[in-house]
């Protein structure tokens, strides 16, 4: 079967055809004129002209070049090169501003033009039709684009910031300048990752470097501080953090990421902490000798006639053994800060530990109840003792700070899936849910009125944490304003018990 025939169109089609496309003109190849025959109603309109006032005169002539634009020159050249070559000439994009008669000023436009030849019967270019478009909008986005990332530039510019990308599928790295002087380089130095790691000190790059690495894969982000040596010997603390980019598949495939040198504010923290250590080292040494005092006194007076005597004692006792608790808590900080905090390791009882803790505390606080309920008599763990028994003092000291004497505090502890959990509940002024989320937080206080006659640090609950992190235990809590809070932490069990645990 024969498809119907096409419908052959008029002359009068074509030109219409062409009259309502957008952005052509016809111009015959008359250098230097470059006679209009023919141009589109949405040429005309972008240029605020009528047809009879273009067409038949010479392209230049009907199109003047607004002052202030030299794009003439440049039409010209095009038109030359279409004809010398034969060929269509693309110009990818140029200025020209459109007059708005509604707001009679110009806008800035865009636009984008092609210069298709036409030729004649004997392969000469005849005509040129010139084809444009509209790409303002397209230019300005990418204006706006680099804007912003030019914003960015000064921002990590003024800030000292390097910044850097790294390719984690051929591991080549892209960065800003300042990585290389931060490294100790000339800025303009090109330097590889594996010169880059070469000069991060070994431990952190153990310890922090490649641990970072592999959690940025898995969680999406990274933050940490490390040491570098500079190419003079010199040590430097950087602090670096950015995160992963992955693929449609989720598969990492970028690390990007900032690197900001530290080592001024480093230094100071150190020389801080090196004054706390310091300092409560020394308040330490009378301490001692004044609890040692007070003993002595104990047992010459104890038990005496005088009430009075008695009290006092009693109450000197528990003063200097709060100071010592503290003055050891903060010894503990700067210790955990510096990465001395060191565990020693031994076997021991837990419940044991807990009833000690409580007898101690009984003797200094006698209007609490402690009661405590242990699921099994003996559990044996491997920790620290002194430390484990300093997060038990911890808790229960804040189970008494934060309630009323006379109410209730339960301790508990039970083997759990190869692991011991010990909980200590209160019935106290109990802890909102938007401070649950900080309290483990370093010298986090929660901040309301009731805590206001209630003296403290903020280092009690975030030694806890650290010091059960380091036994790879985990300690959280539950709580409700006004109800109560119960504590936890929870240790493994050396590998023997926890298999007759299951
Ligand atoms: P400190 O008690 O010296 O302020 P901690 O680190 O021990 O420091 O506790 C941090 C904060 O957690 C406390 O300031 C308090 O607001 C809150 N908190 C701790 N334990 C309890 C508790 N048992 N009940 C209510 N709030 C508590």
């Amino acid at each position: 079967m024969n498809a119907d025939p096409l419908p052959v169109l008029s002359p009068d089609i074509y030109k219409i055809l062409f009259e309502k496309s957008p952005g052509s003109l016809l111009v015959k190849a008359d250098k230097p004129d470059f006679t209009v025959l023919a141009a589109s109603d949405a040429y005309l309109s972008i240029h605020g002209v009528t047809r009879p006032t273009v067409i038949g005169k010479g392209f230049f002539e009907a199109f003047p070049i607004p002052t202030g634009f030299d794009d003439d020159i440049n039409a010209r050249e095009v038109f030359k090169k279409v004809i010398e070559t034969a060929q269509a000439v693309e110009v990818p994009a140029y200025r020209f501003d459109v007059f708005n008669a509604d707001t009679r000023e110009y806008e800035v436009r865009y636009w984008s033009s092609r210069n298709t030849p036409i030729t004649d019967a004997g392969n000469n270019v005849a005509y040129i039709l010139v084809t444009i478009a509209d790409i303002t909008r397209e230019v300005k986005a990418k204006e706006a684009a680099e804007e912003r990332e030019n914003r960015l530039h000064l921002a990590a510019e003024a800030t000292e910031l390097a910044t850097w990308d790294m390719n984690l599928l051929d591991h080549t790295l892209i960065y800003s300048p300042r990585l290389a002087e931060i490294f100790g380089h000339p800025p303009e130095t090109r330097i590889t990752l594996a010169e880059i790691r070469a000069q991060v000190n070994s431990e952190d790059m153990q310890n922090i470097v490649i641990k970072a690495y592999q959690e940025a894969l898995k969680k999406g982000n990274y933050l940490y501080e490390v040491r570098i040596f500079l190419p003079d010997g010199s040590i430097r603390w950087i602090r670096t953090q950015g995160l992963t980019i992955t693929d449609e598949n989720k598969r990492p495939v970028r690390l990007l990421g900032t690197v900001l040198d530290i080592t001024d504010s480093k230094r100071d923290e150190i020389r801080k902490n090196d004054f706390l250590a310091m300092a409560s080292h020394e308040l330490k040494t009378p301490l001692t000798s004044l609890k040692a005092y007070i003993q002595l006194l104990t047992k010459r007076l104890l038990p005496s006639t005088d009430s009075f005597v008695d009290n006092a004692l009693l109450k000197a006792n528990n003063q200097v053994n709060k100071m010592i608790a503290l003055i050891h808590a903060i010894l503990d900080l700067s210790k955990l800060e510096s990465g001395k905090l060191q565990l020693k390791l031994k076997d021991f009882e837990i419940n044991k530990l807990i009833s000690d803790t409580i007898a101690e505390i009984n003797v200094s606080n006698p209007g609490y109840v402690i009661n405590f309920e242990p699921d099994e008599i003996i559990i044996d763990v491997n920790a620290d003792k002194e430390k484990i028994g300093q997060v038990i003092s911890n808790l229960l000291n804040n189970a008494m700070k934060y309630s009323d004497q006379g109410t209730r505090i339960t301790v508990s502890s039970k083997k759990v899936k190869g692991n011991v959990r010990v909980s200590i509940t209160d019935e106290g002024i109990g802890i909102n849910h938007q401070d649950q989320a900080k309290l483990f937080q370093r010298f986090y206080r929660v901040e309301n009125e009731k805590m206001q006659n209630i003296s403290g640090f903020g280092i009690g609950l975030y030694l806890a944490r650290e010091i059960i992190k380091r036994h790879k235990g985990k300690i959280w809590m539950e709580s409700e304003e006004d109800k109560g809070a119960t504590f936890y932490f929870s240790l493994p069990l050396p590998v023997q018990i926890s298999l007759f645990a299951q």
